[in-house]
């Protein structure tokens, strides 16, 4: 299988449960959604510039980096054609898979694989225009590895949020993040909303590389 290389690059995990450790990632250029805050359009069309790589270049890619996370991103992986195969030539290294999806493509593709990808599923909140196209059964079938990621860039975001936390109990079920939109949202706002509903077990996070590096750096 060929699959589309936007980019691939050793950074440090800016989001996720993983934040801050070193990491490997790959960007697979492609995705039919158009959120309003997109920060990489640059590999939103399936035609973006990039490397054409097999399941094994991109193997061997990752196992020269020496790094052990591996973050899978776009675009929208899940949306690239043969990614099931792609994650069982993975889950063959010493490494951890960690996928980003935008909650639009239904994940279960990723299941029945040793060792299992981890998921980090985003809900996507009013702001960003693509709230409809979230599929319901991404939220009930995670597992307790897994993350749900509110980026939310008003305060109907965060309220929406609150809902969909409580709608599908997904405090029981997986991690859950809420990540202000650079720009959009305050951290400051984020943080008085978790407090203010003493939202236990929910984690704010800030992008780490928008702050370590400019905020429109690419290949960070
Ligand atoms: S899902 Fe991700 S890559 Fe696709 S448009 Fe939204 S932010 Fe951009």
């Amino acid at each position: 299988m060929i699959y589309h290389v936007a980019e691939k690059f050793v950074s440090i995990n800016g989001e996720g449960e993983r934040a801050g450790e070193p990491a490997v990632f790959i960007r697979l250029a492609g995705c039919p959604l158009r959120c309003s805050y997109c920060d990489t359009v640059y590999a939103m069309s399936f035609d973006a510039p990039c490397e054409l790589m097999t399941e094994d270049d991109i193997a061997a890619y990752i196992a020269d980096t020496g790094i052990n996370n591996v973050t899978l991103t776009g675009g929208e992986p899940l949306a690239a054609e043969g990614i099931r195969e792609l994650l069982i030539r993975l889950s063959q290294l010493p490494v951890r898979v960690e996928i980003e999806t935008s909650g639009a493509f239904d994940v279960s593709v990723c299941r029945g694989i040793s060792p299992a990808p981890v998921l980090t599923v985003d809900y996507k909140l009013p702001s960003s225009g693509m709230e409809s196209r979230m599929l319901p059964g991404n939220y009930t079938g995670l597992s307790h590895e897994d993350t749900v990621k509110f980026t939310a860039g008003s305060k109907e975001d965060l309220e929406r949020a609150l809902e969909v936390i409580r709608g599908y109990d997904l405090l029981s079920r997986c991690h859950v993040h809420i990540s202000p939109v650079w720009g959009k949202l305050s951290p400051r706002e984020a943080v008085e909303f978790i407090l203010h509903h003493r939202l236990n077990g929910v984690r704010m996070q800030l992008q780490i590389h928008k702050i370590v590096w400019s905020p429109d750096q690419k290949g960070v």
